[in-house]
């Protein structure tokens, strides 16, 4: 059976590398026993350079997006060769906020994943409905439409390294999670159109109250924590009630 894959996204944070490494070790002294479960920090570039991620280490890193290019001039851009060289073995790709704040659309996405899994990383898409979305019956297109689009061309090979993050936007961030009921719908959408056998995560506001049901309710193969992975007691205790579930 596949590891559970519990994926920490720091967005931008936190404000100093000091406080980065305090927070990195807290939560690697506190999940050091739980080796059922993959551990994944993704956390702001700049700190990836930090300490040398191919030491072995039960977390494994991952980048929070990368460019479709390898190298070349592009500012300000990351490629997924320079993830990858930095020891990550992973990347969050189309995450929300880069969808709203920075206009990614589909047609980048699905560049990036190519240019991932190129590099051998794992790609971890992000995909997910708006509230508004959701109230109008669309969840069902709207989570095919953007699996079509952001999955072109790739090969039946390539899908077995590519993860899908359900992330209903609506929660994320809000403190108020998707019902368990309405998520798995969504996981047996997700499953349904890609017709493959690929790990699903959930996001969108896990607490280590909610975590559980995901897993074992909703019957997702892992999950991506936002806000919560910012606070080490609480992303430890989403790992412990994972793992011992
Ligand atoms: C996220 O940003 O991917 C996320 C799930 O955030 P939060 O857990 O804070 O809702």
């Amino acid at each position: 059976m596949e590891k559970l894959i519990i994926v920490a996204n720091w967005k931008c944070n936190p404000t100093t590398l000091l406080k980065a490494k305090l927070l990195f070790n807290s939560i690697k002294r506190g999940v050091r026993s739980f080796k059922k479960i993959e551990i994944v920090i993704c956390p702001p570039f700049v700190y990836l350079m930090a300490g040398d991620k191919r030491q072995a280490t039960r977390i494994k890193f991952g980048g929070q997006d990368c460019f479709w290019e390898e190298e070349g001039a592009f500012t300000g851009e990351i490629s997924p060769l320079q993830l990858k060289n930095l020891g990550c073995r992973y990347v969050i790709i189309g995450h929300s906020e880069r969808r709203k704040y920075f206009s990614e659309t589909n047609k980048e996405i699905g560049q990036k994943i190519k240019a991932a899994l190129l590099a051998k990383l794992k790609p971890i898409l992000c995909i997910g409905e708006t509230r508004q979305e959701r109230r109008k019956g669309k969840v069902e297109r709207v989570l095919r439409d953007q699996l079509k689009k952001d999955l072109t061309d790739l090969s039946a090979h390539q899908l077995k390294n590519l993860i899908i993050a359900y992330e209903p936007i609506w929660a994320i961030g809000k403190g108020r999670a998707c019902s368990f009921e309405d998520a798995k719908w969504a996981r047996y959408l997700i499953k349904k159109s890609l017709k493959k056998k690929i790990s699903i995560l959930y996001g969108g506001s896990v607490n280590s109250k909610n975590a559980k049901n995901f897993i074992k309710e909703a019957g997702f193969q892992g999950l991506l924590v936002g806000g919560a992975s910012l606070k080490p007691k609480e992303f430890i205790k989403i790992v412990k009630i994972v793992a011992e579930s």
